[in-house]
Order: C-alpha cells, then sequence, then structure tokens
C-alpha cells in the first residue's frame, strides 16, 4: 500500500526524500509530530529484513528521522518499526514512526 504512495498514486505531502527514502506525515497522528520514514523499495516487510538485505538505508532513514525531528521539533525524537501483527504492525513495507514533541502522558504507536 505504501508502493502507492512511493509511486504517486495516492498522494501525501512529502516532508523529505532522498533517492532510496521519502518521509511524510502519519493519517493517523500518536504524537505533535508523527512521521513515517520508509524506503522507496517494496522489497522488505520488516526491519529485519531491511537491516540484513541493506543496512545502508536503515542507517539513512534513521539519518532522515533525525533530520526531521530538528525541523519539526527540538531535534529529540522516538523511532518505532512494529514488526509483525501481534505488535502492531498493520502495513507490511518497512517504515519507520518518528515521534517527536511532547510525548508525555501520550500512549505508544499501536497501544
Ligand atoms: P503500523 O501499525 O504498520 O506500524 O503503522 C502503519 C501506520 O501507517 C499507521 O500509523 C497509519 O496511521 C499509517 N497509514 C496507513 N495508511 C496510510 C496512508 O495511506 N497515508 C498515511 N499518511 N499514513 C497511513
Amino acid at each position: 500500500m505504501f508502493g502507492k504512495i512511493v509511486s504517486g498514486e495516492i498522494p501525501v505531502e512529502i516532508l523529505a526524500e532522498t533517492d532510496r527514502v521519502i518521509a511524510f506525515p502519519d493519517m493517523n497522528p500518536q504524537a505533535p509530530v508523527h512521521i513515517l520514514v520508509i524506503p522507496k523499495s517494496t522489497a522488505y516487510d520488516n526491519v529485519a529484513e531491511l537491516a540484513a538485505a541493506e543496512p545502508d538505508t536503515l542507517a539513512e532513514i534513521v539519518s532522515v528521522a533525525q533530520q526531521l525531528a530538528a525541523e519539526h521539533a527540538n531535534g529529540e525524537f522516538r523511532l518505532i518499526f512494529n514488526s509483525g501483527a501481534t505488535v502492531g504492525q498493520t502495513v507490511f513495507h518497512v517504515h519507520a514512526h518518528v515521534l517527536a514533541g511532547d510525548l508525555e502522558e501520550r500512549s505508544l504507536v499501536g497501544s
């Protein structure tokens, strides 16, 4: 489904883009700043698969997350990769949730 976002079929506000990754706001935000960072490749369901196959792309996701947290909050952020349906993953195209802003009193994504 995120493949349609990468291809432009589903329009989103692109907040960051590199050759390998894009970032856009989560449509159901759980924090003052809630951004998804995903690889453009549709080949990986979860972060473990991505880390094994393309560690540089995973590092780029972390770097883009840091940059977005600096742009949209105070540079501090929580990075979550739900990996598996039983822990709350609903979209099986690996994605990092970047949560930033005041997270006090807020529950974790997926709870
Ligand atoms: P997961 O539960 O798989 O870790 O997270 C999937 C996330 O993707 C959810 O937070 C959900 O709100 C978000 N999401 C699902 N579909 C879309 C979409 O079409 N556009 C955007 N912007 N976010 C989406």
